[in-house]
């Protein structure tokens, strides 16, 4: 380390081994680091690509005492690590972002707290903890969607619920762990805003991308976002970066927001670290999330993305890899695809095949979003994906 500044030729960890571990690591390598991922699973998807891998759980007293000891910083790609994990490990070595900001994430109530804070609007809620809160709750919130409060993703531990009635066997079925009652909103559309944040409090952000979701989860990502005005587009970044700000956040850190039909924008949830929503950032700008998040911890400087292509990223679930409406297994046309110009093929290295499991994704830029967008189509008739 010299300035604060920790070198290439460092040893950078990373807690959690699933893809945003991955394409870390393999930003931090091509950087010249060496690279250390603490995840139990031995075909981790990041833990197969990094020179060391401590294969225990988050909490255990000897893989922390491992990582700490191989690595000059430490960070995380998933936000249901402990914080505690995060803490422990500030005792001897830089992590970002802090145990602190990674728990306000975790909870979706702390969370809307935090944006609310801010004076960023977000989803008429009720936090729903008792019996009594259930009761209490607003009948302005129906319809709406009962959250756990944590470890959701992907739409999971969501359930849309209409009455009192199913409102209540909404809780009975989560099993009345804390939850967020959220008032169900009319969309126009999704996006996403990602920055980044030194520790000397400088910020940079990549523009606005539009997300469509299909079932609960990311489907595709489109830059420049289509139908996003310039006023929403600074509403939105202002918004994200005063979220990073006021939690004094170091490292990469997604905010995302719904835009309602009337035009007004609320913020619904935000990730501390890289996003499945800027993955696009790889291939279509001049440096990617994950190189600025490994400039974050670091201490490098930062600079503004530039984006050199319009693009759309196309998430491959594992249901690519099976005939339709069978349990009959297929290998998806990736020769096809990638005969298409402007393609850029990322898997994961997941062995197993799940419906709706994130097994890679497939980025396509062109010299105009027209053109991309053509060839996206494209690519997604050949995957068997329906066209967007
Ligand atoms: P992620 O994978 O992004 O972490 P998640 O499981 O945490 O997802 P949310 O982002 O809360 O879930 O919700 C998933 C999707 O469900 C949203 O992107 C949106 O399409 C829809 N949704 C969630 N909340 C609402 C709402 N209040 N009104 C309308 N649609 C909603
Ligand atoms: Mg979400």
């Amino acid at each position: 380390m010299s300035n604060g500044v920790i070198l290439p030729g460092a040893t950078l960890g990373v807690l959690g081994g699933g893809q945003l571990g991955r394409m870390f690591v393999q930003a931090a390598q091509a950087m010249g680091y060496a690279t250390a991922v603490l995840d139990a699973d031995p075909t981790s998807p990041a833990g197969l690509v990094s020179h060391h891998h401590v294969q225990t759980g988050y909490l255990d007293a000897e893989g922390l005492a491992r990582m700490a000891q191989l690595s000059a910083a430490v960070t995380t790609e998933f936000e249901n690590v402990p914080a505690q994990a995060l803490d422990t490990l500030a005792a001897t070595l830089p992590v970002a972002p802090a145990g602190a900001a990674v728990a306000v994430c975790q909870d979706r109530a702390r969370e809307k707290a935090h944006f609310t804070g801010c004076g960023v609007p977000c989803a008429p809620h009720a936090v729903i903890e008792t019996a009594a809160q259930l009761a209490a709750a607003g009948d302005d919130l129906l319809p709406g969607i009962l959250k756990t409060a944590r470890m959701g993703y992907d739409g999971k531990g969501q359930i849309r619920v209409k009455t009192r009635a199913e409102l209540q066997a909404a809780w009975d079925e989560l099993q009345h762990v804390p939850c967020v009652l959220e008032k169900m909103l009319p969309l126009a559309f999704e996006v996403s805003v990602i920055v980044a944040r030194a520790r000397s409090g400088q910020v940079v952000n990549f523009p606005v991308q539009r997300n469509l979701h299909r079932d609960g989860i990311l489907a595709l990502t489109t830059v420049p976002a289509p139908g996003v005005s310039a006023e929403l587009a600074a509403q939105t970044i202002a918004s994200a970066r005063k979220i990073a700000a006021s939690l004094n956040y170091v490292g990469v850190l997604c905010v995302e927001f719904f835009v309602l039909q009337d035009g007004s924008v609320v913020a619904n949830e935000m990730a501390p670290r890289p996003h499945n929503s800027g993955h696009h950032t790889i291939d279509a700008f001049d440096v990617s999330q994950f190189e600025l998040q490994v400039r974050t911890m670091t201490n490098l400087p930062l600079v503004e993305p530039v984006l050199h292509s319009p693009c759309l990223m196309i998430n491959l679930l594992g249901d690519l890899w099976f005939e339709p409406g069978s349990s009959q297994q297929r290998e998806p046309d990736w020769a096809g695809v990638l005969a298409l110009s402007g393609t850029h093929l990322h898997l994961y290295g997941k062995h197993e095949a799940r419906q709706g499991r994130k097994m890679g994704h497939l980025t396509v830029t062109g010299a105009t979003l027209a053109a991309a967008t053509e060839v996206a189509q494209q690519a997604a008739a050949l995957l068997g994906i329906e066209p967007f």
